[in-house]
């Protein structure tokens, strides 16, 4: 059976759906089911989650952007995690993630999924390391019981997709952990898991209970997120045996999910420097089957501290152009603290310049059309059609504000190249 006809929760969806995926995309009816059970495409949307724009990550839909929201222990406003769940969407970010890890999460959970369509990613074991510590457990003294149940109430909930670190093996971990890394571990779920392990002495949950996960997400169509626990957080660790051998498992957990009815996304680095981002996101999709790949950033230099955002978007223009599927963002705060709004705001843009930078350099047709009605409206002094070409039309009618139809801007005044192009009169 295909991975399509074992998961009945994914073919309603489709089929609900496929005729404005199908526009979209820009992709037959017949290629979009072929590419689904092969794998490489995926389709985010849990029939539980009310009127979800069902979204498809994956060659050759159009690269999608995601952005991360939450609350943290060191700031929790569940009411302004949601306003920058809206500024996100109006940003135009195709998919959120709530990483909370402070506050009611049920109640954080249930109101994003309540008002947005985007599809929502969550990581499950950030509310089990919650709920341990509130109970005055160690964060990693869980049960796999308990894990299990978090997966199964929140994809009940209708969340989309989920971030499940099901790659990290012990010997992944010790690899990462023999002092040969510039900086261990920094995926937060990483870490706990590593911790969980090095406390029992045995090997991660997530992946000794692979099949029942299996069972859970093709019952309400989760897309698992294959998680990066061991992704590189210095530059200088891209590319060593700790990711690779985490890279390597995840292709394997990636053939059984399809083969289960399951659709998978791959998700990859983290901080690689700029000649390796090639090598790195090519190197990733052959070891993965060509399973939709997940990136964020990735940062291309470790010192942006500030303006991440920058350094993510380079690093996502190259990812895009060499095959990753879904970029998410980073933002001015990464590193330093929670983002708030404006943050979100131009992080959604920062990665949406770096998806259609991306898309631009492949030859996609959609891409291809804006930087040509861009062109077009600069040189008629088209200020309305310049707008609406850009990614951030009210910035550019803000900063534009007081220049007329087919009149210079500020920039140049009377010197206007395009201007003193013109005919004389
Ligand atoms: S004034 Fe300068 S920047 Fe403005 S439209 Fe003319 S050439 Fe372009």
């Amino acid at each position: 059976m295909s991975l399509t006809q074992q998961n009945p929760a994914l073919a309603a969806l489709l089929a609900t759906h496929l005729e404005r995926l199908c526009a979209y995309e820009h992709m037959s009816e017949a290629d979009i089911r072929a590419r689904i059970d092969q794998g490489t495409l995926t389709l985010l949307g849990n029939p539980g989650h009310k009127d979800v724009r069902a979204t498809l990550i994956g060659q050759p839909a159009r690269v999608k952007v995601n952005a991360n929201i939450g609350t943290s222990p060191v700031t929790s406003d569940a009411a302004g995690e949601a306003d920058k769940l809206k500024i996100a969407e109006n940003a135009g970010a195709d998919a959120v993630m709530d990483l909370s890890t402070s506050g009611d999460l049920d109640a954080i959970r249930v109101r994003m999924l309540a008002a947005s369509p985007l599809p929502l990613g969550t990581v499950p074991i950030y509310a089990v390391a919650q709920q341990c510590t509130e109970a005055g457990r160690d964060p990693a003294g869980f049960e796999p019981a308990e894990l299990l149940a978090e997966v199964t109430k929140q994809a009940e909930q209708g969340v989309d997709f989920m971030t499940l670190h099901c790659g990290l093996t012990r010997r992944g971990a010790e690899l990462a952990q023999d002092g040969s890394r510039k900086l261990g571990i920094v995926s937060r779920g990483g870490a706990i898991l590593a911790r969980w392990m090095r406390r029992t002495g045995l090997e991660n949950p997530l992946l000794t209970h692979y099949d029942a996960l299996l069972d859970i997400c093709r019952k309400h169509n989760v897309v698992i997120s294959l998680g990066d626990g061991l992704r590189p957080g210095a530059g200088v660790d891209a590319g060593d045996p700790a990711q690779w051998e985490e890279v390597l498992t995840l292709g394997v957990l990636a053939k059984r999910a399809w083969a289960a009815g399951v659709g998978v996304m791959i998700e990859g680095p983290g901080h690689v420097p700029l000649h390796l981002v090639q090598a790195q996101i090519q190197g990733i999709k052959r070891a993965t089957f060509g399973a939709p790949l997940y990136v964020l950033g990735p940062l291309v230099t470790d010192v942006a501290a500030g303006r991440d955002h920058i350094a993510g978007a380079i690093g996502g223009a190259m990812a895009a152009q060499f095959g990753a599927d879904f970029l998410c963002y980073l933002t001015p705060a990464e590193h330093l603290c929670l983002p708030d709004a404006r943050d979100v705001h131009e992080g959604v843009l920062a990665s949406r310049i770096a998806a259609q930078a991306g898309e631009t350099a492949l030859g996609r047709p959609w891409a291809i059309a804006r930087e040509t009605a861009m062109g077009d409206a600069r040189m008629k002094l088209d200020w309305k059609n310049m707008a609406e070409a850009a990614l951030d039309p009210c910035l550019v009618r803000q900063r534009s504000q007081g220049t007329e139809h087919g009149k210079e801007c500020g920039m140049c005044g009377k010197f206007c190249a395009i201007r003193m192009a013109e005919p004389e009169k």
